[in-house]
């Protein structure tokens, strides 16, 4: 999964990147909470890990700020702060779980795994390799997408479109983003004809248009 790792100290950053990506994971890290700001409002994460002691202000601003914008990205605190009032100050703005300073790595991994999974954005028990949505199941690894168990052919645009979607559901993602992630060749125009083509194979009431933005597929 792509996770954003928030942490301005070098030391622990460094190891943290090395380990989420040794776990298989696509890791962007940042070490100031401008940067987080900006980067988790624009891009799609599947997991947030945010420090709240950053050099340019306090990572609860940074919840604070997504939550407020409807970001539903799971978001795992790392903290030396281990005061009461901080932890339920966290979970009041909607952190999903906190990790305190010093952890053991192998806890922190199963700590983010654990918020992803309530989240319901990921399937941890299967290979990680698969995406569901209502009765539709897209199979990455395979490029097999089946609806109610039965296969439904997709070109390979079609496929990565709704890849993209299903990997963050209930989020709207922009005409930008999945032009950028699916279509990254083609015109703005294009994007509508994959949409009309995906949406006669695989029905209605899975993809959704918001006007003037984008799509979003919704559980
Ligand atoms: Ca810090």
């Amino acid at each position: 999964m792509r996770v954003c790792l928030v942490e301005d100290d070098l030391i622990l950053g460094r190891s943290l990147q090395s380990a989420l990506q040794d776990a298989g994971n696509e890791v962007v890290w940042i070490r100031r909470s401008v940067d987080a700001r900006h980067w988790v409002s624009e891009e799609p994460f599947d997991a947030l890990l945010l420090d709240l002691g950053l050099p340019d202000g306090n990572g609860m601003d940074v919840l604070r700020q997504l939550r407020a914008e409807g970001k539903r990205v799971p978001i795992l605190v790392i903290t030396a702060r281990d005061s009461i009032e901080d932890r339920l100050n966290g979970l009041d703005m909607g952190a999903d779980d906190y990790v305190l300073k010093p952890f053991i790595t192998a806890e922190l991994l199963a700590r983010l795994r654990a918020v992803v999974r309530r989240s319901g954005q990921w399937l941890a028990e299967s290979d990680g390799s698969k995406w569901v949505c209502k009765d539709l199941v897209l199979d990455e690894r395979r490029m097999v997408l089946t609806r109610a168990g039965a296969p439904v052919g997709l070109s390979k645009t079609e496929f990565a479109l709704l890849h993209t979607l299903m990997r963050y559901p209930d989020r709207v993602l922009t005409r930008r983003e999945l032009e950028a992630r699916a279509l990254p060749h083609s015109d703005g125009q294009a994007l509508d004809v994959h949409i009309f083509n995906l949406r006669k194979k695989i029905g209605d009431g899975y993809v959704r248009t918001v006007r003037g933005v984008g799509y979003v597929v919704e559980t």
